[in-house]
């Protein structure tokens, strides 16, 4: 039935302290459905892009058999453009600029082939446009969600009204306590599960993540790494590895779910590992599987000697 993801797709700017991209692909739709094209298809992108999104980028999704039935190009239109600077401490960026251009009017149309997807992955944009996406599903059963501080401290209200509707929030710990009006993760945690995502996932950057569900709290590490070119889209990529995993297994135990942080860790690793979505480009399911191994070492520890 298929995986629907809705979001963004960008041109990006980024400086970090090592290099420098202008115009690079990204938005959070390209890395989502990139990372998910790795488990089981088909993937459903619903998106809009302008008439100077460059052609190699459309053939870049095709090539990642991502369905593009539902992204609008429009005529004249100017692509969403996104600008951040990273600091030392690469966890820490800065917003240069933001140019919605051709989401200022968006209007997501969900093609009728995909209204039956029961696995739908909210990317990060407007809450408002995510609300419209989900009015438009006949059955939805598993909605991921992500945002930013753009939204939480811009459209509020309106990211609110979606929460109620998602299975699963995924945010990083800066928009965690944004959100939550509270320094502390772990009441943080407990007051957003309140506003109505039963499953919330804690992204902590070089620091891994933490996922709450039901009475759990799993720590999932992060993968070490000697170098970080570009984090950009590393959120959106473990989102990705996330719901592609579980659209695979068709499992939402929570043994499953863990297994799905791991696999969206591992994605967000490689994301990392070269600017925009260059490292995403030319992955395989064996790879991802090799890292997600990999994952299981850094942490496993025996009780007794
Ligand atoms: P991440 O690093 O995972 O938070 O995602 C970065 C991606 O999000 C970039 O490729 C941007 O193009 C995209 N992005 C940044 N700001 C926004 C926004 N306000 N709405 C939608 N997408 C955005």
């Amino acid at each position: 039935m298929g995986l629907l993801v809705v979001g963004s797709l960008g041109l990006d700017t980024v400086a970090t302290p090592f290099d420098k991209v202008e115009d690079a692909l990204g938005g959070s739709a390209t890395y989502i459905s990139l990372a998910s094209s790795y488990f089981s298809g088909p993937v459903y992108l619903v998106g809009i892009v302008g008439e100077d999104f460059p052609k190699r980028y459309i053939k870049l999704l095709e090539d990642h058999h991502v369905d593009l039935e539902g992204l609008q190009v429009v005529e004249g239109g100017k692509t969403f453009r996104w600008s951040g600077k990273y600091h030392y401490d690469l966890n820490v960026r800065d917003t240069l600029f933001t140019e919605l251009n051709v989401f200022e009017n968006f209007d997501p149309v969900i093609p009728d082939k995909c209204r039956k997807a029961h696995f739908v992955c909210l990317g990060n944009i407007d809450p408002v446009l995510q609300g419209k996406v989900l009015d438009q599903m006949e059955n939805p059963q598993f909605v991921v969600c992500d945002t930013m501080n753009y939204w939480i401290e811009g459209k509020k209200d309106d990211l609110m009204k979606v929460l109620p509707r998602v299975n699963v929030l995924i945010i990083n710990d800066s928009e965690a306590r944004l959100l939550a009006h509270e320094p502390n993760l772990i009441k943080a945690a407990r007051k957003i599960r309140e506003m109505g995502p039963e499953i919330l996932i804690i992204k902590k950057g070089e620091h891994g993540a933490l996922l709450f569900m039901e009475d759990v709290i799993f720590s999932a590490p992060a993968y070490p790494m000697e170098m970080i070119y570009d984090p950009t889209g590393a959120g959106d990529s473990f989102a990705g590895g996330f719901i592609g995993y579980l659209y695979k297994s068709q499992d939402l135990s929570p043994a499953s779910m863990k297994r799905a942080v791991i696999y969206g860790s591992a994605l967000a690793s490689f994301c990392v590992e070269k600017f925009s979505t260059k490292a995403l480009e030319d992955l395989s399911y064996l790879r991802v599987q090799d890292r997600y191994r990999e994952f299981l070492t850094l942490s496993r520890f025996d009780e007794y000697d």
